[in-house]
């Protein structure tokens, strides 16, 4: 009974916020399932169970930096990026240490997954380079936290100006498709692509509108890359 109505309350109160701009966690992902997003396609829900497990994941963030103000070392939390025309993001944290700048990302992750992580994920690289680019700031740490054994890894990130153009220069084709209605091609490895096997659109994807999407008032995508 009581399992029901927590599941139904989360299933309730899922967020479809219409997406008029980027995200720098966009970077790294699929640009087809970026395209329906936009466009506001139809989606599986969220599991309550998956939504549970990113609150958790945001309640082992506040602990950081709960920890990070009592070392008393200079930090600001939840920084936005400064304001421009394609994307929008908010940096975990900014830290000075030994007179250092560092652009902090915190993730968290199963168990299984944190032992076999020795090098960071290519997504999480790319986001923690783009704040690295909107703060014009040259070091990051990338900070992994293991949910079920609370271990900890971090990895340092240093700025890379070319991989920055090229993750800007796909925002901005992107951006074009989404204003002409051309939806992106599938992923080369679809569907083994493990971003296939999570992915809310995937019937999105397969369905025979799903390379000519018709841009219809239901599923128009409003821009506003006015910075
Ligand atoms: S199913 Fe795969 S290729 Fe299709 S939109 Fe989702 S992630 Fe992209």
């Amino acid at each position: 009974m009581l399992k029901e109505l927590i599941d139904q309350f989360y299933l309730e109160n899922q967020k479809n916020k219409e997406q008029t701009r980027f995200y720098i966690t966009d970077a790294g992902k699929c640009p087809r399932a970026v395209f329906f997003k936009f466009k506001n396609a139809p989606k599986e829900p969220t599991d309550p169970r998956i939504m549970r497990i990113f609150e958790h994941g945001e309640n082992i963030h506040r602990n950081i930096f709960n920890i990070l103000y009592r070392l008393r070392m200079g930090v600001v939390t939840e920084v936005p990026i400064p304001s421009q025309e394609i994307i929008s993001g908010r940096a975990d944290a900014i830290l000075c240490v030994n007179n250092e700048n560092y652009v902090l990302d915190i993730k968290s992750m199963n168990s299984m997954i944190f032992r076999n992580l020795s090098t960071p994920k290519e997504e999480n690289v790319y986001q923690i380079q783009l704040y690295l680019h909107f703060f014009n700031i040259k070091k990051g740490i990338l900070l992994y936290i293991d949910k079920d054994q609370q271990n900890m890894k971090e990895f340092f990130v240093d700025y890379d100006e070319t991989v920055c153009k090229s993750l800007l220069d796909k925002f901005y084709a992107l951006k074009d498709q989404v204003e002409k209605g051309e939806v992106p091609a599938r992923l080369a490895d679809y569907p083994r692509n493990w971003q296939c096997k999570y992915c809310a659109f995937k019937d999105t994807c397969k369905a025979p509108h799903g390379d000519s999407y018709e841009h219809t008032t239901a599923y128009s995508a409003v821009f506003c890359f006015t910075g």
